[in-house]
């Protein structure tokens, strides 16, 4: 990605957008933009709404103003997104902090679910996709195995190679390594810095300051719902320019 590169369209436009959840105004005026390519790390504490931002980009959450535009499908407020909705969800992939594996299924067939049922591919070609995506995040020889006899970071290896067996144009993450016990961290992250290496887009919602450091192209932090502060890493960790992106790292770094 260059920044001069204006010719490219953005993948993810969001503009004013806000949330509500009863009286409490979770996501504040949101404008953010993601463009082929980039690997954006959302950062803050607990509660700020970095969850519920990544949510409103598939159509998880319902927002009641702005826009959001995504590959060119317009998400509307209130949830009347309609068709422009399945799109996007067939569209974007998401990786959850619980796997959310089907547990009666295997891990192949975790895989080719999807595409059979929504992409409509044949079981064979479906297999033959699921069988390189296993290879790639590292678990071919755990296909015939059932979510529960694997390890938290073999799960979530599954989670993403079953999110990409529908060819997502992008990837939304929630805290994907925060449900895993510490020695199993490095090889999600590894697994997703190398998707971030062949050109995947990305939206990431982390705690892991030096993973974020390391592959963003640019890092937001959220501060009570508003987007307080943007800019790539180096500035980010280094030379924050914001008095309360210096307060939130200086207590989690
Ligand atoms: P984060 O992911 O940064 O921890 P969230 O996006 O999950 O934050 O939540 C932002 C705020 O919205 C929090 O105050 C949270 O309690 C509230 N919230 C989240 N989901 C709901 C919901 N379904 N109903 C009501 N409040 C919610
Ligand atoms: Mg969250």
């Amino acid at each position: 990605m260059t920044d001069n590169d204006t010719a490219t369209a953005p993948i993810v436009q969001m503009e004013k957008v806000n949330k509500h959840f009863g009286d409490l105004h979770v996501l504040k005026d949101i404008d953010l933009n993601v463009v082929p390519g980039e690997v954006v790390v959302v950062i803050g504490a607990s509660g700020s709404g970095k969850s519920t931002l990544i949510r409103c980009i598939n159509g998880l959450e319902e927002f009641q103003d702005g826009h959001i535009m995504v590959d060119g499908n317009q998400l509307t407020p209130h949830g009347k997104s309609g068709k422009a909705l399945q799109k996007i969800r067939t569209e974007v992939g998401m990786v959850f902090q619980q796997f959310n594996l089907f547990p009666h299924l295997s891990v192949l067939d975790n895989v080719i679910l999807a595409p059979m049922k929504v992409r409509g591919w044949s079981r064979a070609d479906a297999v033959e996709t699921a069988e390189r995506l296993l290879a790639r995040v590292g678990i071919s020889d755990q296909a015939a195995k059932h979510p529960t006899q694997l390890s938290g970071g073999q799960q979530q290896r599954v989670a993403l190679a079953r999110a990409l067996a529908m060819e997502p144009r992008l990837m939304l993450f929630d805290e994907p390594t925060s449900a895993l016990d510490p020695e199993m961290i490095g090889e999600v992250l590894d697994a997703m810095r190398e998707l971030a290496r062949e050109g995947m887009t990305m939206v990431i919602v982390t705690h892991e300051m030096g993973f974020a450091r390391e592959v963003a192209d640019r890092v937001i932090y959220i501060h009570k719902g508003e987007i307080a502060e943007a800019a790539p890493p180096e500035t980010i960790f280094d030379q924050p320019k914001d008095e309360r992106t210096r307060s939130f790292l200086s207590r989690v770094l």
